[in-house]
């Protein structure tokens, strides 16, 4: 029980050598070397990707954010006229097309196009969403106020030349 137990090297002082920085150069304990290992490397480029692409998601949300923050102060108005509410509309186009957004169908809510057709009775237009459903070109909306506008994702385009089986 009482028996002193102490393991042959508890108390060893930390041994120091006399040449003690010619030894540091051959045996660092710590020194991390160039990483010789394709593992480790594409490990590191895999996790900084996965940072960069977590950084670009966060901005692109900020963006759109802004952009549909500051396109619904125009919404429940008219510019009144047709020319004018057809630049805005391009105008609007343009610049979302820039950052792969679309503005989403309030029918419907798919990812649409905003445009201004023309129509009797309305001098300035109609804002129209102007998208693709089920393969067909569609348009819904068709108020004379620019309607609330909120910004999805572009869609990805599907692949050329690939075909419904059947
Ligand atoms: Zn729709």
């Amino acid at each position: 029980m009482n028996a002193p137990q102490r393991p042959p090297n508890a108390d060893s002082p930390i041994p120091s050598p006399p040449n003690g920085e010619q030894e540091a150069e051959n045996a660092s304990p710590g020194g991390a070397g160039v990483a010789q290992e394709g593992g480790a490397e594409a490990a590191v480029a895999s996790a900084m990707l996965a940072d960069l692409k977590r950084e670009m998601n966060r901005l692109q949300r900020e963006i759109r954010l802004a952009i549909q923050a500051q396109l619904a102060q125009m919404s429940g108005r008219t510019l009144g006229s047709l020319e004018a509410n057809r630049e805005l509309a391009r105008s609007i186009q343009e610049m979302l097309d820039a950052h792969g957004l679309r503005v989403r169908c309030t029918h419907c809510g798919h990812p649409a196009i905003l445009r201004v057709s023309p129509r009797a009775g309305a001098a300035a237009g109609v804002f129209v969403f102007d998208h693709t459903i089920d393969g067909r070109r569609t348009f819904h909306g068709g108020r004379v106020l620019i309607p609330e506008i909120r910004l999805v994702a572009k869609p990805a385009r599907k692949p050329r030349g690939e075909k419904k089986a059947g």
